[in-house]
């Protein structure tokens, strides 16, 4: 039996292109194997959202290529989409299929396996297409399940490749959405996370007014999971009709990521965000005040073009004045073909460290503030994971809940938030209260 390995750099979405493409392999008869071992296919599914990611995906086509020389190596995703030259000049790639075609991917494997020479499947992802429909084949675990609805984006934050690398929204059919969500529930999976890559924009390139309120109610109409959990979002496009399915649901999960990117109005406007901080503060009370114990996740970025000192700090203040439950906190990197690469002002890299460490600190202390607030209250946890006698997983607002009792991994149980422990919280079982 030919063997094949996949691995994924980047986003939730990857993530779940990877396990579509790995449905595909399995249909066809091949194994799946570890990344770490010598296979006859070597799959990576690369990111080039920052430099950092680029990097990642080169070495990790190198390191395909150091355990097994003549194994057929297929690179495909941001990367490969938008430095197709780069990745084809790579020793040992066999395969290039950026963003589209990778319905096709095990056609090209058995193709090159055939044929010498280079496949080159990159096309073009400007024009207005349609969502690449692939269902799932297998389902690796049965506690979280990524199920993307939409794919493409046309905001075009100045600093962002992903516009070039995946091209307009494209949207899932509702039908089609159902089916795997359907699949999804008669697998045993607990929860399930609608990604893509701009979800707010679900529904604009179908007929008839389609939202992502209207997905998640399809989603929500299928019996058999506990939680529905949204992957990011745009705040602007948090619509009222999304507002009240949240705080009516009982299966919707008290947690946003909005991604603010920066606090400071000169920056979002030379970020080209459609935004300023007024109306994100006042899109935020709105939110803990409609949806309480919401918590609320975000992604800045610092050292931005044009970003000083005075700025930063108005960043900061912005921040310190916001509860916000988690931050991801990322220095820009310069991308090739955007507005921002050509922007004045670039910031050298040991003051982007040295504010990364600024917001870094800011965040865990807003993050501790959060998890405080919930100690001594009982809460529902989804556990996953468990090491050493101790395993944890998620509140449905997305609090990390360590314990010593004795669960069962995939289960939700009810459980009293004593004290904060390491990223997240310490609690105890009520032994009674496991659905
Ligand atoms: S919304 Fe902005 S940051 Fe997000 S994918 Fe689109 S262009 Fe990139």
């Amino acid at each position: 039996m030919q063997t094949v390995a996949l691995t994924t750099l980047g986003c939730k979405v990857n993530q779940f292109e990877t396990e579509t493409m790995e449905g595909l392999f399995k249909q066809r008869g091949y194994e799946i194997v570890p990344f770490g071992e010598r296979a006859d296919v070597y799959v990576i599914n690369t990111c080039s959202v920052t430099s950092l990611g680029d990097r990642k995906s080169r070495q990790m086509i190198r390191r395909a290529k150091r355990q097994n020389e003549s194994a057929i190596i297929a690179v495909t995703g941001c990367y490969a989409q938008v430095s197709p030259d780069e990745v084809k000049s790579i020793e040992g790639v066999r395969i290039v299929l950026g963003t589209k075609e990778r319905t096709r991917i095990v056609d090209y494997v058995e193709q090159a396996a055939r044929e010498d020479g280079l496949l080159d499947g990159v096309s073009d992802v400007m024009g207005a297409g349609e969502f690449e429909d692939i269902p799932l084949f297998g389902v690796p675990t049965r506690t979280r399940a990524f199920l993307k609805i939409e794919d493409g984006c046309q905001n075009f934050c100045s600093y962002c490749i992903i516009p070039y690398a995946r091209g307009p929204v494209k949207s899932r059919q509702l039908p089609h959405i159902r089916r795997e969500a359907e699949k999804l529930a008669a697998a045993g999976f607990k929860e399930i996370v609608l990604t893509g890559i701009h979800l707010g924009a679900y529904g604009k390139d179908l007929p008839g007014h389609v939202t992502l309120a209207d997905a998640c109610r399809e989603v929500l109409s299928v019996p058999g999971f506990k939680r529905l959990r949204l992957g990011s979002l745009e705040s602007i496009e948090l619509s009222p009709d999304l507002f009240s399915l949240i705080r009516e649901e009982e299966r919707f999960c008290a947690h946003l990521h909005l991604p603010m990117q920066a606090g400071s109005d000169a920056v979002l406007k030379a970020m080209n965000r459609h935004y300023d901080t007024a109306e994100f503060g006042r899109l935020i009370q709105d939110v803990e005040r409609e949806l309480p114990g919401v918590a609320v996740s975000t992604d800045v970025i610092v050292g931005f073009p044009g970003e000083t000192e005075e700025l930063f700090r108005e960043s900061l203040d912005f921040v310190e004045r916001m509860n916000f439950s988690r931050m991801h906190v990322f220095p820009y990197s310069r991308r090739k073909g955007t507005p921002a690469a050509a922007m004045a002002g670039q910031v050298p890299e040991h003051v982007k460290k040295e504010r990364v460490h600024r917001m870094q600190a800011l965040a865990d202390r807003k993050a501790e503030e959060f998890h405080r607030s919930f100690l001594g209250k009982k809460m529902r946890v989804l556990f996953e994971t468990e090491q050493e006698g101790i395993t944890d997983g998620l509140t449905d607002n997305y609090i990390r809940v360590y314990t010593g009792d004795a669960v069962k991994t995939e289960e939700i149980y009810a459980v009293f938030l004593e004290k904060l422990y390491k990223d997240g919280v310490w609690g105890r079982i009520f032994p009674m209260e496991h659905e």
